[in-house]
């Protein structure tokens, strides 16, 4: 990218692979990004598994020393204590966990995640030094009633409300009419959010940082639509959810974004 920012392909398995069938994936990714000469310098590649297979994953890519990235789908707002069924930054931390989602669409509507528990949790990630991936995105109601920016940049400046010291964030602006619909958005129309959240970015953190900032997008991205998304100046890579759980289409929609 223009500006030296690396671009990010980062796959979103949801709620899919237990953690022996994440070992095999993830060596048979890594045996085809390599067959591929992936230059991990040039484009990032990160998978976020379910939490049971984080510890394979991590010992995986440690004892192979595979470039390949990995984060979790979610944190708790809390560092420990009486949340039965929650994993706190620390517990990720210790796991050398570099990336978490935060506020993926299906936790904000399925599990009631407001914006003010989601700059809890950025404040969590920020404790324990691990990055967010912060999603944002309107859903096909807002973008009727409201145009498609005004719900995301409502999002991004509610989830660094307190948050702005954060030096690395990344941010996925994902409508979430085009998550798992087979509907991605145009490009341009990815453009025109992702620049209206860096303007935020620049706001709150300051020029640097937002310039530092990689803006992904997210929505029924595959091989065939990734080349358009990554040609935009304010796009650098995307959040895939069911494209990722596909070994080839997700090696090539990485190999894409040279
Ligand atoms: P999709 O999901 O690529 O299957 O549309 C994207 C996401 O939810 O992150």
């Amino acid at each position: 990218k223009k500006t030296g920012r690396i671009p990010f392909i980062a796959g979103n398995w949801k709620m899919n692979l237990d953690h022996l069938q994440a070992i095999a994936f993830v060596q048979k990714l890594a045996w085809s990004l390599k067959d591929a000469k992936h230059d991990f310098a040039t484009t990032e590649v990160a998978v976020f598994p379910p939490f049971t297979d984080l510890r394979s994953v991590q010992t995986l890519i440690s004892a192979d020393k595979l470039e390949l990235g990995f984060g979790a789908q979610d944190l708790s707002q809390y560092d420990s204590g009486a949340y039965t069924g929650e994993i706190s930054g620390a517990f990720l931390k210790a796991l050398d966990v570099p990336y978490v989602i935060i506020g993926h669409s299906e936790r904000r509507q399925y599990h009631g995640e407001t914006d003010a528990v989601l700059a809890a949790k950025v404040a969590a990630a920020m404790r324990h030094g691990i990055v967010p991936v912060l999603c944002v995105g309107e859903t096909a109601d807002d973008l009727e009633k409201h145009g498609p920016s005004a719900v995301p940049v409502q999002q991004l400046r509610d989830a660094l409300a307190g948050n702005e010291a954060i030096t690395e964030i990344v941010v996925a602006y994902e409508p979430v009419w085009a998550i798992g619909s087979g509907q991605a958005a145009t490009p341009q129309q990815a453009e025109q959010v992702a620049a209206e959240l860096r303007a935020v970015l620049t706001e709150l953190l300051g020029e640097d940082v937002a310039q530092a900032t990689r803006i992904l997008y997210g929505g029924s991205v595959k091989s065939g639509n990734i080349a358009g998304f990554l040609r935009e100046p304010n796009v650098d890579g995307a959040l895939v959810g069911g494209a990722s759980l596909d070994i080839a289409e997700f090696a090539s929609i990485a190999q894409f974004s040279k």
